[in-house]
């Protein structure tokens, strides 16, 4: 499926709460490739205050869209890092068809194309129950949730034993239901965009997340070769 030559680009597109983040993590471990999330960066830029983390604040908080333009740059800074050379896992990126061809351009600049855009399945009415029980450790990042993945010791985390645990902000009810309308209005599209260009796999993601994980590898190793 790839140019052997160049390192693996591959896309998750998924709802909020279909599991991206948590996918994206395991795949890391697993192959050594990069997770590359704008939210992830978006929030680090808020945190740290920076002209970007101040102009998308408030729209994260709605539940919106960060203009392309702070999404495009962000991204594009992240990705001519040293370490994306191994390859990437994107997460939460694209969102929008301005941002996939955005993608496009940058990785035609470098000689990468995309290997896979992995479309991950789930029914709207559970992806609440999913979201608004999960949290994440603030020391490594690991993610877990009140009901599927709770630490193995309440409140301290299975990887680094840390026991400050963070919750979004924008994991409540409301803001919840805007991105999964921002998720169908504008993201949702970039299942046929992706399937013109033949990079399209979709993967059932209402299952338990071992046997999730298990079918990606699956296709991971496929776009590897
Ligand atoms: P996430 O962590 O992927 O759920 O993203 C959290 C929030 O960050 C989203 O609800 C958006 O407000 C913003 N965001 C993240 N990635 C993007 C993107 N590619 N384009 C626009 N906004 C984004």
């Amino acid at each position: 499926m790839r140019d052997a030559t160049t390192p693996p680009v591959l896309i998750l597109l998924g709802p909020p709460g279909a599991g991206k983040g948590t996918q994206a993590r395991m795949l890391e471990e697993k192959f050594g490739l990069v997770q590359l999330s704008t939210g992830d960066l978006l929030r680090a830029a808020v945190a740290a205050g920076t002209d970007a983390g101040k102009a998308a604040k408030a729209v994260m908080e709605a539940g919106d869209l960060v203009s392309d333009d702070i999404v495009i740059a962000i991204l594009g800074d992240r990705l001519g890092d040293a370490d994306c050379a191994q390859g990437v896992i994107l997460d939460g990126f694209p969102r929008t068809t301005v941002q996939a061809e955005a993608l496009d351009d940058l990785l035609g600049n470098s000689g990468q194309k995309i290997n896979a855009a992995i479309s991950l399945e789930v029914e709207d009415t559970a992806m609440v129950a999913r979201i608004s029980g999960r949290f994440t450790c603030a020391g490594c990042g690991e993610g877990y949730h009140d009901s599927f993945k709770p630490p193995q010791v309440a409140d301290t985390c299975d990887k680094c034993q840390g026991q400050d645990m963070t919750r979004r902000a924008d994991d409540n009810a409301e803001t919840v239901a805007s991105r999964l309308e921002a998720y169908h209005a504008q993201t949702a599209p970039l299942i046929t965009y992706y399937d013109a260009r033949d990079v399209l796999e979709t993967v059932d993601a209402m299952g338990a997340i071992d046997e999730i994980a298990a079918n990606l590898a699956t296709i991971v190793r496929g776009a590897h070769n």
